[in-house]
This record gives structure tokens, C-alpha cells and sequence, in this order.
């Protein structure tokens, strides 16, 4: 029986972002520009199960049976999905919108979860807010306003995917 019961849909804030670079960025030394912004996390693995690239290439970071670092309090029963670009700026790229439906939907398949607004949520739906390195809180907005409002579809077009396995979750 698998623990993971929630999914978790993340952005990586940045068009440039690539699986390399946030995997280097998730384990490099954990330290600080002059500006206090973060040059690594100092973690030992990427913090996320899968990684949808720009081109909507999806790559593997963690295990699934593997416990992520991503959101507060909510790691040990989820599974993590980040999807680079800025979400808050623009929409997810069509090849990237598919890879995701694809993700999760495996995921609801291979760990028996019901797509619901309870299992398939954004990372604010668990984390509202984040905290800077001087205790400052400031609005969690992941995975980005314009993909956030999708989630509803997302859940359909699963769904779908699942019916289509011969399996109505
Ligand atoms: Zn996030």
C-alpha cells in the first residue's frame, strides 16, 4: 500500500528553468548571494518526483516511494510534480499541459488515488505562505495563477485518462 495519497503541482517560477538546474540548485552547498537570496539548499536529492521542461519533456527526480522536500508539513504523503516557467506570467505551454495530465494521471493509476480537490491540489493549497531567511512571510502563489486556475480542468482531463484505462477512479 502506498503512502502517497496527495499530488502536488508546483512551478519553478523561471523560464530558463531546466531538471538540471533545479536539480544542481536543490543540492548545491546551501548558501546565500549578497542580495540573501539563495544560491543552493544544500539538500541531499532534487526535492521533486518529476519535472516537466519547457519542451514538456518530463524527467525523473525522485523515487515515488521517496519522501520530497517541496511543501511544509505535507512531504512525507505527497507526490511532487514541477512544471518550469512562470505561471503567475503566462500559461503552461500546450506540451507541458499534456505531459502533466500524463504524470498525474499515472500517479492516480499506480497509487490508487481519486482525483479530487483534495488529492490534486497546488502547492498554496498546502503552504499559503513562505518565509524569507529574515523570518519575513510573503504569499506562496505556486504553481502560478494562470496554471492554478486550471487545476479544475486538470482533475477532468485525469479523470478522462483514467476512464480510458478501463478504470473509473
Ligand atoms: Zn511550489
Amino acid at each position: 500500500m502506498s503512502n502517497k495519497t496527495l499530488i502536488i503541482v508546483h512551478h519553478s517560477e523561471s523560464d530558463s528553468s531546466t531538471f538540471a538546474k533545479i536539480k544542481s540548485f536543490h543540492t548545491a552547498p546551501k548558501a546565500y548571494d549578497s542580495m540573501g537570496d539563495p544560491l543552493g539548499n544544500g539538500w541531499a536529492h532534487i526535492g521533486y518526483h518529476k519535472v516537466i521542461e519547457n519542451s514538456g519533456r518530463v524527467y525523473q527526480g525522485l523515487q515515488d516511494h521517496q519522501t520530497g522536500i517541496h511543501t511544509v508539513n505535507w512531504n512525507h504523503c505527497s507526490l511532487a510534480v514541477c512544471i518550469c516557467g512562470n505561471f503567475d506570467k503566462h500559461q503552461i505551454r500546450p506540451p507541458q499541459w499534456q505531459s502533466l495530465i500524463q504524470v498525474v494521471a499515472q500517479w492516480c493509476l499506480s497509487h490508487n488515488i481519486h482525483p479530487s480537490s483534495a488529492t490534486i491540489v497546488g502547492h498554496k493549497d498546502k503552504q499559503p505562505s513562505k518565509t524569507k531567511m529574515n523570518g519575513a512571510k510573503y504569499p506562496n502563489t505556486c504553481p502560478g495563477g494562470f496554471l492554478y486556475s486550471r487545476l479544475p480542468e486538470l482533475r477532468i482531463e485525469v479523470a478522462k485518462q483514467l476512464a480510458v484505462a478501463g478504470l473509473v477512479a
